[in-house]
């Protein structure tokens, strides 16, 4: 089978700031990789770059065999124009650091958002789905309560199920928890510990080590825009063989 996602030799410039630097990896299907890596490494960019919130500027990415960004015609490439853009995003969920819910919809409203108005499915069959999904994240009697009636904590596990909802084939993360105060990272961790068992391709930007130590199958640490170190977590975390890494970590423990 195919690897989830290819990135082969990609770069990404944001002016003269050389943010990605020849940055290539694969993620297998079910595989959950974790990036680590200081302020300014170019993580976020990576997320953004797979999910074509950022173009890059050479290099080439693939999600389930087909071709970020592009179509093909025989043998002719044509660039994807915006909604076809905004289609193919659609095959990765991603949760960002602040959990962006609708403010003025109710929990249920917002994760039944993107099946019925994006993906013009019927609510009947939506609803279900949804209360399902909360259910999962333990929020199933929130269902009619609004963001910011919540915990910060609620509201990212909410941002999970909203994600799950549109059934991506890989979720993304991006620091998921560093927003959060320290006593409500645990509890989106667990859902998130349970996507991974459940068999969903993750990459997941952390600074959390234990995490990256307990449910990650791979560990990328990245530094300048480039990929440093790649290997099992019992390696890059506790056997780092770069010295960027070592000093990385050290700082964070
Ligand atoms: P990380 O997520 O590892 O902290 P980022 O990928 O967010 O790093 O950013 C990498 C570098 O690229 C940072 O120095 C940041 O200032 C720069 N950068 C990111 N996005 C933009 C942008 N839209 N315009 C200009 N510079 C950017
Ligand atoms: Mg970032």
């Amino acid at each position: 089978m195919p690897a989830m996602v290819v990135a082969v030799g990609l770069h990404k410039y944001f002016g003269n700031f050389h943010a990605l630097d020849e940055v290539s990896l694969e993620i297998q299907h079910g595989e959950v990789l974790c990036i680590i890596g200081p302020s300014g490494s170019g993580k976020s960019t990576l997320l953004r770059c797979i999910n074509q919130l950022e173009r890059i500027d050479s290099g080439a990415v693939w999600i389930d065999d087909e071709l970020v960004g592009f179509r093909q015609e025989g043998d002719k490439l044509y660039e994807l124009n915006d909604a076809e853009i905004a289609r193919q995003r659609l095959s990765s969920g991603m949760v960002f650091q602040r959990f962006n819910l609708f403010a003025h919809m109710t929990v249920l409203e917002n994760i039944i958002e993107g099946p019925v108005i994006v993906q013009k499915r019927a609510k009947s069959a939506v609803i279900p789905e949804a209360l399902a999904l909360l259910e999962r994240v333990g929020l199933k009697d929130k269902q009619h309560a609004y963001p910011s009636e919540l915990s910060g904590g609620q509201q990212q596990r909410i941002a999970i199920a909203r994600a799950l909802a549109m059934k991506p084939k890989l979720m993304l993360f991006d620091e998921p928890t560093s927003a959060l105060d320290p006593e409500l990272v645990s509890e989106v961790l667990a859902v998130m510990r349970d996507l991974a068992n459940s068999g969903m391709t993750m990459i997941v930007v952390t600074h959390e080590l234990g995490f990256a130590r307990e449910v990650a199958h791979r560990v990328v640490f990245m530094d300048q825009g480039r990929i440093i170190e790649t290997g099992p977590p019992q390696q890059v975390l506790n056997n780092p063989q770069e010295k960027r890494t070592r000093d990385f970590i050290a700082a964070v423990l």
